[in-house]
């Protein structure tokens, strides 16, 4: 079982051969508050936005193919040393994902969809790559709803590349973290122990629970404990047919998550990792950076009483 109490200053003394240099400024500071950052691809606040909000962490989706090169690392780099702000996790995601409803995540996300499975991978290893450039210790995705029969051929496929993934990642002193929602606590700590590998960890979101209708919240939480290295800070709202159709993900503290409950509930297992708040809705700019900025307050207020 990972130490979870020791997981984020272990991270950090990992990667220090790479890691930049404002890391350090939060090494005595427990659960930093970051964003969900987007450059060219993925749900994120823009660039700018983490300026404004003056956050110490940002989760970043990568970005798109066409510009995962040494020219787009080394502007990052400066210009989050520039800001004072370090990337806690790289997400992968890819050309052809669609989450227009849930039996269409079934058919296009992740490392699920056969078709597009070997050149996925090979993409991941090169966002590994790409998050190592960036000095960063951490990679993530949505792998996709893996099948939950442990006789189906199809699992045994998604075991093995999800194994090549994190082995790529170990060499790379990296973890890998899926993204809970797309499948029950349960079956998802199946898949994590059929896979053996030590490196392979949790990005916990409590409103993927509540929208893909995979179970509650803090349960999950409690549950998952022992892998979870990274969280999301989002919410949402049950539908009124959990597991067929989605509910609806809503500004934090509006939702049906009960943040005090989550902050709560994460220092109870001990977590030390960053709070990363993720409003996905990158159509409504002006919208979306209200609601983060309130989410900060929000996150603020609770973590200072209750992490106190
Ligand atoms: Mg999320």
């Amino acid at each position: 079982m990972p130490n979870r109490g020791a997981v984020f200053s272990l991270s950090l003394a990992i990667c220090s051969f790479s890691r930049p240099p404002q890391a350090v400024l939060f090494e005595d500071h427990m659960n930093p508050i970051g964003v969900f950052a987007s450059v060219d691809a993925g749900l994120g606040v823009s660039w700018d936005v983490i300026r404004r909000l003056s956050v110490p962490t940002i989760q970043l989706h990568a970005p798109h193919p066409s510009s995962r090169n040494a020219e787009t690392i080394r502007r990052l780099r400066g210009q989050l040393q520039e800001m004072n702000v370090m990337v806690t996790a790289v997400f992968g995601g890819f050309d052809g994902e669609s989450y227009e409803d849930i039996p269409t995540v079934g058919r296009t996300i992740g490392l699920v969809p056969p078709a597009t499975r070997a050149a996925r991978l090979k993409e991941m290893l090169e966002i590994s790559d790409f998050a190592l450039g960036l000095g960063c210790d951490t990679v993530a995705l949505h792998i996709g709803v893996v099948p939950h029969e442990r006789s189906d051929k199809d699992r045994d496929a998604i075991i093995e590349v999800t194994r090549v993934l994190c082995d790529h990642c170990a060499a790379n002193d990296q973890f890998l973290h899926l993204e809970t929602g797309q499948e029950t606590a349960d079956d998802l700590i199946a898949f994590i122990e059929d896979c053996e590998r030590d490196n392979l960890r949790i990005n916990f979101d409590p409103a993927n629970m509540i929208l893909y209708g995979m179970g509650k919240p803090l349960e999950a939480l409690r549950q998952l404990a022992p892998w979870v290295r990274s969280v999301h800070c989002k919410d949402g709202t049950w539908s009124d047919q959990p597991g067929v159709a989605w509910g609806r993900e809503v500004p934090l503290g509006e939702g049906d998550v009960d943040m005090r409950g989550y902050l709560q509930t994460l220092h109870d297992i001990g977590y030390a990792g960053p709070l990363t708040i993720e409003r996905e809705i990158p159509q409504d700019p002006v919208r979306q950076f209200r609601e983060v900025e309130q989410a900060v307050r929000l996150l603020e207020s609770l973590r200072n009483e209750i992490f106190a």
